[in-house]
């Protein structure tokens, strides 16, 4: 069939050891699913388990500078396991749950958090916080049948050399295959879906030129700038 426009391209990730890409199909993310960030966001995390939100497939990011993005004096860095699925599936069990994984990356949901703290306040959705251009810095995706499923290990993030995340996977309210068995009862999961898992403690801000480096122990690392302002 003919366009009336040109067919805008499918974003997509590398994979490490391999020249296939792995395009991406929709990006959910789990909010509050460590009981430390929940904390520091003014949460509880006995009384509010965690949820979901999800960012355009396009603002995944795979090079090495990420622009400032407009609209924010307060950008925020989140360090996540990000969890490649392979497998379509709906209301899967949590004892399958890992055979609809492909992969794994280390990710960065990048936070408007000024906008995000008025949209909280308003009651209003979290789009223009979350779903922003370049808002998904993401790692090479690695293939589970070169890395097993890690249940556990560090998730850490640096920025300009100086520690500000260090977690571990372990402290997940909601482990890898609760996810994917709590997020596909309410959707049906496609190959080439990306599930951010949630952050641990110690977000803080980003400026014009700040150097981040993160890295989850056993999975892959990622570094990026950002840059302009
Ligand atoms: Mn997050």
């Amino acid at each position: 069939m003919k366009h009336i426009i040109d067919p805008p391209a499918r974003p997509w990730l590398p994979v490490a050891g391999s020249d296939a890409s792995f395009p991406v199909h929709r990006i959910y993310c789990v909010g509050r699913n460590y009981a430390a960030h929940a904390r520091e966001m003014g949460h509880d995390p006995e009384r509010e388990p965690p949820f979901f939100f999800s960012k355009p497939p396009d603002a995944v990011t795979v090079g090495s500078g990420v622009a400032y993005p407009p609209r924010t004096a307060d950008l925020h860095h989140e360090v996540e396991l990000v969890v490649a699925i392979g497998l379509a599936g709906r209301d899967i069990e949590v004892t399958e749950a890992l055979n609809h994984v492909f992969g794994y990356a280390v990710g960065v949901d990048l936070t408007r958090r000024d906008l995000q703290a008025a949209a909280k306040r308003q009651g209003r959705p979290w789009d223009t916080a979350k779903g922003f251009d370049e808002s998904a810095p993401v790692s090479p995706i690695v293939p589970a049948w070169d890395i097993g499923h890690p249940a556990g290990g560090a998730i850490e993030l640096s920025v300009d050399g100086e520690l500000r995340q260090s977690g571990d996977l372990a402290d997940m309210i909601w482990s890898v295959p609760e996810v994917i068995a709590e997020l596909s009862s309410y959707f049906a999961l496609r190959p080439g879906d990306l599930v951010f898992t949630g952050t641990p403690e110690g977000v803080a801000a980003l400026r014009p030129g700040s150097r981040v480096s993160c890295r989850i122990e056993g999975v892959a690392e990622l570094e990026f700038r950002i840059s302009g302002g």
